[in-house]
């Protein structure tokens, strides 16, 4: 749902705190509000500030564009006259937002009165009205057949306990289930959800000790948690979804896809749960096998050379000792071997030598530390750090991920799949019904971009360079095919797509990025992947020049985004789980290229093979070949 001018919402507790900064935030984008609330002063107060902020949106209107009634949460009789009296000032009912909640007054063990201040009461403010007043917004839309969106306050502490105030908690607890089992309202068209923020600097964050606020890292921003809102009213896929907002880490879905997977009857990915055993008869290596860089060079087969190394054992207490299986090859594996992301001038660039190669790999967990808690030996895991070229590494438990399985499809979606959808989202602002344009699209990270832009409903213009590339493309259901060796990409763009594209995902750099540019329609967002095509100049990478580039955007009010995925490592766990859920859906494809490289010896010959730009899918390297995919051999 578009939050506009001319929707209606409902908030309760809408006086203070959350409802307050809620209402507001509803009424700058022009939405009429109800304001329901105990206090009426506040209450009052509020709705005249509500008035000021969306009155501008409606002139010479002849109903307020704020309504003020005061209620009871607790009672139905002063529920019903709320929503009556919002249905009869505005007509419809289109975002509903069950807001007022307190702290339990009293400590737990001391209470033991039946009136307003014992914890019966806080349940009946935060659990037993919020399932009133989702049952009366379901009500009130229905009636109209205007199906909308309801909100139910939960916190945190319905997620996780909250030791000095177990009340709070199971009430919030209650709320968060009951949202989360209401999911199938949305075959009817409602969509309810429920948000869980940490303490906000309101009424009733002031009251919570300083230490335990200094452990969450501090009050959550408020618009933060507006934002959170405004993603479950928009997202119109939304529907019984449960999100965390931490200052910390930000919006996260509850539970992760992975770990709903566990529970759900007959979920694809429970067949898939991790069954690694591990031999009795393993020990811990003395040594192993690793891929340093020596000399800086764009040559990775000249600036590379294996070395065996002792283990540092016994490991640290909260690291692990991962046992690599696949490693993933990237093209920029030939710019961290120059140094290029090391940061400094060209000439200190030399004093981090040597150090370790590759970017990705999963594997097994061979030995953990003792305060490790998130994965055991025979984890399957992964990890995306530099180091990945190596038969073992040490590495913190922070820094690995657990995965359903340490399969190459699984390689393929860290870096290149991470960088499609969090750079189509972040970077290019995807939405759907645009159109989007992927370069090097049959590659490691286009295969994604292309798959991810047409599930997001978009239509999807892909190019790449032969014909084998160009039928998988289309089985990934892109809309149109160029292959530059047969056909002109700049004649095609020009006269198919007369209008320009909106989102071009570009990764080739060079004369494809002129030609991109040109082909932005206005309002585009040309987002900078890379630019595979000038890693490897005769001399290095030669920075390009574009004259008139600020003049082209300015012009059609575009964007030229760069994004750099080492810069979104906070989404990274969030957005693994979502490419897992889609492809455990089977909505995900995941191409590997057919050609083979096994071992440590053969990471040279893959890095070249995918800058020969001969292969398809995502280049992996089996660093373990006698992985057997039943008992790993650690
Ligand atoms: P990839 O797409 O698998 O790369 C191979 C493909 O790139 C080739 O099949 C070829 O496709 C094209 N190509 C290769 N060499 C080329 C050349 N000299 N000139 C023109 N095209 C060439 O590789 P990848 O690892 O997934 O990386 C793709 C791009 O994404 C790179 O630019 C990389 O740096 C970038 N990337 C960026 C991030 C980030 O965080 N920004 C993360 C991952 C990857 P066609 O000939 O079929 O077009």
């Amino acid at each position: 749902m578009e939050i506009k001018p001319g929707l209606s919402a409902l908030v309760t507790g809408a006086a203070s705190g959350i409802g307050r900064a809620v209402s507001l935030a509803l009424a700058e984008k022009g939405v009429f509000v109800t304001l329901a609330d105990l206090s009426e002063e506040e209450g009052r107060e509020t709705t005249s500030l509500v008035r000021k902020a969306n009155a501008k949106f409606h002139p010479g209107i002849s109903f307020p564009s704020a309504t003020f009634v005061k209620c009871d949460v607790t009672n139905r009789g002063n529920l019903v006259i709320a929503f009556e009296k919002h249905l009869a000032t505005y007509g419809t009912l289109d975002i509903c937002i069950n807001n007022a909640g307190i702290g339990n007054p009293v400590p737990f063990d001391k209470d033991d009165s039946d009136g307003s201040k014992s914890w019966k009461h806080t349940i009946d403010v935060n659990l037993v009205a919020v399932i009133e007043c989702t049952h009366l917004a379901i009500e009130a839309m229905k009636s109209k057949q205007n199906p909308g969106v309801i909100i139910n306050m939960g916190s945190a502490a319905g997620l996780y306990p909250m030791t000095f105030d177990p009340i709070y908690s199971a009430s919030k607890g209650g709320v968060v289930l009951f949202t989360r089992s209401l999911a199938p309202y949305k075959r009817q068209g409602i969509r309810i959800n429920v948000l869980c923020p940490e303490f906000t600097e309101t009424n009733m964050g002031a009251k919570v000790h300083p230490v335990i606020i200094q452990s969450l890292g501090g009050f959550l921003p408020m618009d933060l948690l507006i934002k959170g809102i405004f993603e479950l009213i928009t997202d119109e896929s939304k529907a019984g979804s449960c999100l965390w907002v931490t200052k910390r880490r930000g919006l996260e879905y509850w539970p992760t896809p992975m770990e709903e997977a566990k529970y759900l009857v007959g979920s694809s990915s429970r067949k898939r749960a991790p069954s690694f055993k591990v031999s009795s008869s393993f020990q811990l290596p003395q040594s192993s096998e690793k891929i340093i860089v020596h000399t800086l060079s764009h040559h990775f087969r000249d600036a590379t050379r294996i070395v065996r190394t002792p283990l540092a054992l016994p490991i640290g207490r909260d690291q692990v000792l991962l046992k690599i299986i696949y490693a993933g090859v990237n093209a920029s594996d030939v710019n961290f071997s120059s140094g290029r992301y090391f940061s400094g001038n060209n000439k200190n660039q030399g004093s981090n030598l040597p150090f370790d190669a590759g970017f990705e790999g999963v594997g097994i967990i061979a030995a953990v530390g003792d305060s490790v808690r998130n994965v055991e030996v025979g984890t399957p895991a992964a990890v995306m750090t530099f180091g990945a070229y190596a038969e073992y590494m040490i590495v913190s438990s922070r820094h690995v991920l657990p995965v359903p399985r340490p399969d190459p499809e699984v390689v393929a979606m860290l870096t290149s799949g991470l960088t499609a959808l969090i750079g189509l989202e972040k970077a290019g602002q995807m939405r759907s019904g645009e159109t989007v344009l992927v370069t090097a699209a049959a590659g490691g990270t286009g295969q994604f971009a292309v798959q991810l832009a047409k599930l997001a409903g978009n239509k999807v213009v892909a190019t790449c360079g032969g014909s084998d590339k160009a039928k998988l493309l289309k089985e990934m259901g892109v809309d149109r095919v160029i292959n530059y060796k047969s056909e002109d990409i700049k004649t095609v763009l020009k006269k198919e797509f007369p209008k320009g594209i909106d989102i071009i995902y570009e990764s080739v750099g060079g004369n494809m990025f002129d030609l991109c540019l040109n082909a932005l329609a206005v309002h585009g967002r040309l987002i900078v992947i890379g630019m595979i095509s000038q890693y490897q100049g005769e001399h290095g990478w030669k920075p390009a020049n574009y004259p008139g580039l600020c003049e082209k955007i300015l012009a059609k009010s575009q964007t030229v985004a760069g994004f750099f995925l080492v810069q979104y490592s906070q989404l990274w766990k969030h957005t693994l789980d979502r490419l897992f859920h889609l492809y455990s859906l089977g909505k995900l494809k995941v191409a590997i290229d057919p050609k083979r490289f096994m071992g440590l010896d053969a990471v040279a010959d893959a890095v070249e093979h995918l800058h020969s730009g001969k292969s398809t899918g995502k280049v992996i390297v089996c660093i373990d070949p006698t992985f057997d995919q039943q008992t790993s051999r650690l």
